[in-house]
């Protein structure tokens, strides 16, 4: 039986996001931006609410929610501001693959330290070389003694200014691809682990955004995460788990374009009549809300198959490449409606346009997405 009623705890849940949502980030969303800031307080009140880490089991510390609930809350964060809640999501990025391939007591570690008080984590696969390509990566692991050695350059490391930890994936020969590679777990005060350049970007500017040099980096034995051979697919499970979070703050970042959209066109006139009567701008957004309810529908059931073991990685891809794509035609629409007004920062839909174009990058770009959809269709 199919059910797409709401239970009350979601819509406690909800109503409680989308309160912090407008009152606490879309308030500060323009000033971040534009000093491509993270607020951190913004973060301290979110864990406050358990609204950060919310997937952690309650046996270290956490809800224990599923990924329904998370990408539920996902969408109501992004609609006040996609940079911020992509640096809440990034912590779950980083605990994922904890949850999903470390021991008790790594996770007691990792997990406890998450719940316990507001701290950022950080994921690492990307480097200068190679983003889409992850089996390609060059950040060599080599073993000393008991101990392990990292040596290398981490890209575009969402969180990594504030990071108490990394999980990073390296290999122990590039030439071994997906077979060489392993994950660990590195404690930011590591010596030879240095955040470097905090990049100055077009969209989600509120998200840090860093290089991390890894020079000489060791890491104990009680560290490793996935040993070589089991990093690659710790890696591409852990995706699959987030990608619906994708779709969800797409949803929330076109919902916030139809909600700027229908109050402008409302009330701006041309020809006598406010444009929302002109049908060329009505067709604008009723494509803007038929894309948010498709996309939440794609998410809410890749995150519904996560939570009840059911495997079907190819609907997480859908509701990324879906709900990516969506939103940066949802919001370049938004920015056609406002007319020249949508052209500065005046008005809050340019920057709804810059923080989409990242939706359709991170986490496996939206040509990304085809391939492995296509790769399962033909196979
Ligand atoms: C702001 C930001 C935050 C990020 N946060 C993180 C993070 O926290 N952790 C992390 O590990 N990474 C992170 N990333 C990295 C991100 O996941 C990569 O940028 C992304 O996977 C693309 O890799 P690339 O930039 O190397 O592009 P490339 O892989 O070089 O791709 C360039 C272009 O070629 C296309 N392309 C590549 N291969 C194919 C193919 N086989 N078929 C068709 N087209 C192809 C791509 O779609 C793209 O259009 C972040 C990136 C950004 C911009």
């Amino acid at each position: 039986m199919i059910d797409f009623s709401l239970s009350d705890e979601h819509k406690a849940l909800i109503e409680t996001a989308k309160r912090f949502s407008r009152e606490r980030i879309a308030p500060i969303a323009a000033a971040c931006d534009h000093e491509s800031r993270f607020p951190t307080e913004v973060m301290e009140a979110a864990h406050e609410l358990g609204l950060v880490n919310m997937t952690v089991p309650p046996e270290y510390g956490g809800a224990g929610m599923g990924e329904l609930e998370n990408a539920m809350v996902t969408e109501q964060l992004a609609w006040g501001c996609t940079g911020i809640t992509t640096s809440m999501l990034a912590n779950t990025l980083a605990l994922t693959p904890i949850k999903l391939g470390g021991n008790d007591e790594q996770k007691k570690k990792y997990l406890g330290m998450l719940t316990a008080e507001p701290r950022f984590a950080a994921y690492a696969t990307t480097e200068p070389g190679a983003g889409s390509d992850v089996a390609g990566i060059r950040t060599k692991f080599s073993q000393k003694g008991d101990d392990f050695v990292l040596n290398g350059q981490k890209a575009w490391i969402t969180n990594a200014g504030f990071a108490s930890f990394f999980v990073i994936f390296a290999t122990s020969d590039p030439a071994k691809r997906h077979k060489g590679i392993a994950a660990f777990i590195v404690d930011r005060d590591t010596p030879g682990l240095k955040v470097d350049k905090h990049e100055d970007k077009l969209g989600q500017r509120a998200s840090n955004t860093c290089v991390v040099h890894l020079e000489d980096v060791v890491v104990p034995k009680q560290n490793l995460l996935a040993p070589e051979g089991e990093g690659f697919k710790l890696a591409m499970e852990t995706f699959n788990q987030t990608r619906p979070d994708i779709g969800a703050l797409a949803t929330g970042l076109m919902q916030r374009c139809l909600d700027e959209s229908v109050a402008y066109a409302k009330d701006r006139k041309t020809f006598g009549v406010p444009i929302a009567e002109h049908q060329m701008v009505q067709a604008m957004l009723a494509d803007m809300a038929v894309g948010i309810e498709a996309t939440r529908l794609l998410y809410q059931k890749a995150a519904w198959n996560l939570d009840n073991g059911v495997r079907d990685p190819i609907v997480s891809s859908y509701a990324k490449v879906f709900g990516a794509d969506r939103a940066m035609q949802t919001s370049i629409d938004a920015v056609q409606i406002f007319g020249g007004n949508g052209y500065v920062r005046d008005y809050p839909v340019e920057k709804l346009m810059r923080d989409a174009k990242l939706l359709q990058i991170y986490e496996g770009t939206s040509q990304v997405q085809r391939l492995v959809i296509a790769r399962q269709i033909t196979r």
